[in-house]
């Protein structure tokens, strides 16, 4: 049952088999429409699910999901058909590093979708990370949805649609992608990765369902080492002073993407506290590499402290997002996480 390997439908994605079906269903009934979003938390397999998406519309045995035979499904797999273009944040900035979206590839693509397509019978755009976009793009997008040219199809990936104009938002079909059980990531890892059992069970569990986070954690062994040095500086800075918290913010507002990756692993962290005091038990958290630091931390804090924490948090992701002032953000957030003594 938590087997979702999909060999059923032919799309290389694992859960979200009801996005998956409604995506089916709008190709096999030749409603597909010009414009799709596709949120949820970071590496929780928006991509994916865009890129199959992209397939199942092009693939040349038109039966509403991929063959992953034909020339479109392995151009597209690989980044390359011409006729269906990726737009992925870029890394800017001198002094703080952020990303993205170019608006000279935005419009790019916009003008190339004028044009027929050199191979299919539309165009298709994956434009990832959507929250990352500037005002100038997000106008040049909204008068391109207001009259899409063609048959053309604008599929966007978003971490958070709150951070999404309106206007655009409702000229989407959204889809909201949830974290997968842990027990559908973990048998993941271990029937598609060849993962062993323990380790699979560890990274499912402090991937927080997010598969293609675990993935990651699971080749990149750098990744891991990063995840519990950024864990264990929040622990730390649970009991330290204002000063040493605003020296630290400091330090991390230099890479806007290291602090809104750093965030969200606070934010699960504090989840599990917020858990935890609730009265669920350790089989509820997800760090659980940190038991005894989430144990300890919600005998000093109720749940309603956690949760006013964890919306600390989001709303600093949020600024972050949207350009606002990296340190005084950083630095309110500083003084929103309350202080606990864990005692070493
Ligand atoms: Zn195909």
């Amino acid at each position: 049952m938590v087997d979702s390997s999909d060999t059923d439908t032919g799309w290389n994605t694992i859960g979200h088999e009801w996005v998956v079906s409604a995506l089916i269903n709008h190709i096999q009934s030749g409603h597909v429409y010009h414009a799709y979003l596709f949120s949820g938390p970071p590496s929780v397999g928006k991509r994916t699910l865009a890129i199959e998406f992209a397939k199942s519309i092009c693939c040349l045995e038109k039966q509403g999901s991929p063959c992953g035979n034909c020339r479109p499904c392995n151009l597209i797999s690989k980044s390359k058909h011409p006729d269906v273009d990726e737009i992925t944040p870029r890394v800017s900035g001198k002094t703080i590093r952020q990303h993205k979206i170019n608006i000279d590839e935005i419009r790019n693509t916009i003008y190339r979708f004028t044009l027929n397509p050199l191979e299919l019978d539309r165009r298709i755009a994956i434009i990832t990370n959507f929250e990352d976009a500037s005002r100038l793009v997000y106008d040049a997008m909204l008068k391109t949805l207001e009259e899409p040219p063609g048959d053309a199809v604008f599929i966007f990936t978003i971490n958070n649609v709150s951070s999404l104009p309106e206007t655009i938002l409702s000229r989407c079909v959204s889809f909201d992608l949830r974290p997968l059980p842990v027990s559908v990531v973990e048998q993941a890892l271990i029937k598609r990765w060849g993962t062993q059992h323990q380790e699979a069970s560890f990274l499912a569990r402090i991937s927080g369902g997010r598969l293609g986070w675990a993935v990651t954690l699971m080749l990149d062994k750098e990744a891991l080492v990063n995840r519990s040095a950024k864990i264990s500086q929040l622990v730390d800075l649970l009991s330290q002073s204002r000063v040493n918290r605003f020296s630290y913010a400091d330090a991390l507002r230099k890479d806007r993407e290291q602090a809104v990756e750093t965030l969200a692993l606070w934010e699960c962290w504090w989840r599990d506290v917020m858990v935890v005091s609730s009265g669920a038990t350790n089989a509820a958290i997800s760090n659980i590499d940190y038991q005894s630091e989430i144990q300890n931390a919600s005998s000093q804090v109720d749940s309603s402290q956690a949760a006013n924490t964890i919306s600390a948090i989001r709303n600093t992701q949020d600024n972050l997002r949207k350009n606002a002032n990296t340190r005084l953000a950083l630095e309110v957030l500083m003084l929103q996480i309350p202080t606990i003594h864990l005692g070493h």
